[in-house]
């Protein structure tokens, strides 16, 4: 049977967009749905930045897809002619035991990753933003920094579009079943038929997969921007990414002031919400719980609240990736529930998908990604 597309992706935000750059370059009939029109802000790659770094402290597994996906951002800032990186190093920064600073020292050991570990008085003394306690260590890499995540999906979808690939946005796919070995995907404005199709949908992934039951969980995430008292201390030539592990199981993270203020953001302990009715007002009581994370760590970035972002998070039980196909439809590929560390990969997970879409294979180990949930 011959179909008018070789795949329909569904959901055209980090992960889609760059499927879609990475199958219309290999010359496929793509087409690209979305139910908004990307980059947007209501899923999970809106706030202006997101953290890329190498030293990975989930698991080791994951250092050679960034360092793929390293390569692939950089080739999609030439072909696209915008900047969507910046270099600034990052730090681990926990107790010498906690899974961030014993999970990046780990991923840079057995990859040979250059790094260096500080004492909490070295991070002083180097970066006076980052207050430490006495008890905590520091691991530094250099490679670390910043991406662009809205200007990363307008250029892949600007490329996609360039090699021919077929983007609708404000469409959303209300359903698709399996046709004679390819799919055929209901929006609310047509029925297209395809060969395969490519479910990159996000928080909404699982609107679209409910006969399988998968345990996915939708986590409310608030990104705050803060006034630095000392501004000159967040500038990006002195002040790092920095991921904290502050207590044990909990996290936060932050960003320099690259001009709207000090982005700083706790890492889950969100609140479980539908993707459909997720309260996107930030409640002063939540502001407060950050200020003071802000006041013990970052003192200087304690001035006025300038915006805050609602965001979400798409969970698996043990935080790695899904990527896999569907076990009834093999014509059907997932691949977005990230568990909230997923857009520097988008660009190596693009061409991940496209691998396995016209090859059946890649060179990556997916082995914590597939199906496990049964
Ligand atoms: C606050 C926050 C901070 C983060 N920080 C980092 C970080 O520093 N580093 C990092 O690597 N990762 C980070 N992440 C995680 C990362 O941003 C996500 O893993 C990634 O952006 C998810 O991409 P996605 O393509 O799965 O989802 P999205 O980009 O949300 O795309 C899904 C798309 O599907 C569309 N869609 C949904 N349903 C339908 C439908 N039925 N029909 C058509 N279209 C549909 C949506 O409109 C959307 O455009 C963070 C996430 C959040 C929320």
């Amino acid at each position: 049977m011959s179909f008018r597309f070789d795949v329909v992706i569904v959901g055209l935000g980090a992960m889609g967009s760059a499927a879609a750059f990475h199958l219309a370059r290999r010359g496929k009939r793509v087409l690209g749905l979305d139910r908004f029109s990307p980059p947007h802000a209501f899923g999970s790659s809106h706030g202006q930045t997101r953290i890329i770094r190498e030293a990975y402290f989930e698991h080791p597994l994951y250092v050679p897809l960034v360092q793929r996906a390293y390569e692939l951002w950089a080739d999609l800032e030439k072909g696209a002619g915008r900047s969507l990186f910046r270099k600034t190093g990052g730090l681990m920064i926990g107790k010498p035991d906690s899974a961030v600073v014993a999970g990046a020292t780990r991923s840079a050991h057995e990859h040979s990753l250059t790094h260096e570990v500080f004492s909490a008085a070295e991070v002083r003394s180097r970066f006076p933003a980052l207050q430490p306690t006495e008890e905590m260590l520091a691991v530094w890499e250099p490679r670390a920094g910043i991406l662009f995540p809205e200007i990363c999906i307008e250029a892949h979808l600007k490329m996609a579009r360039k090699h021919g690939a077929e983007l609708r946005t404000d469409e959303p796919a209300l359903n698709w079943e399996g046709d004679g070995g390819g799919v055929r995907v209901v929006t609310s404005k047509a029925a297209y038929h395809a060969g395969q199709l490519v479910l990159t949908a996000g928080s909404w992934v699982h609107s679209l997969l409910r006969g399988l039951k998968l345990p996915l969980a939708v986590e409310r995430q608030v990104q705050f921007w803060f006034e630095p008292k000392h501004p000159v201390q967040f500038q990006p030539e002195r002040c790092p990414i920095h991921i904290w592990e502050h207590e044990p199981g909990r996290f936060f993270y932050g960003f320099p002031d690259l001009g709207g203020g000090v982005k700083v953001a706790r890492h889950h302990e969100g609140e479980r919400v539908n993707p459909d009715s997720i309260n996107r007002e930030v409640g002063a009581e939540e502001v407060e719980a950050m200020r003071a994370v802000v006041r013990q760590f970052l003192p200087d970035a304690d001035g006025p609240l300038r915006s805050a972002a609602v965001c979400m998070y798409t969970n698996t039980p043990d935080g790695h990736f899904f990527i896999d196909r569907h076990p009834a439809h093999p014509q059907v590929l997932i691949a977005s529930p990230c568990s909230g560390h997923g857009f520097k990969f988008s660009s190596v997970l693009g061409e991940v998908m496209a691998n396995l879409l016209t090859e059946r294979q890649t060179q990556f180990d997916l082995s914590l990604f597939r199906s496990r949930f049964h």
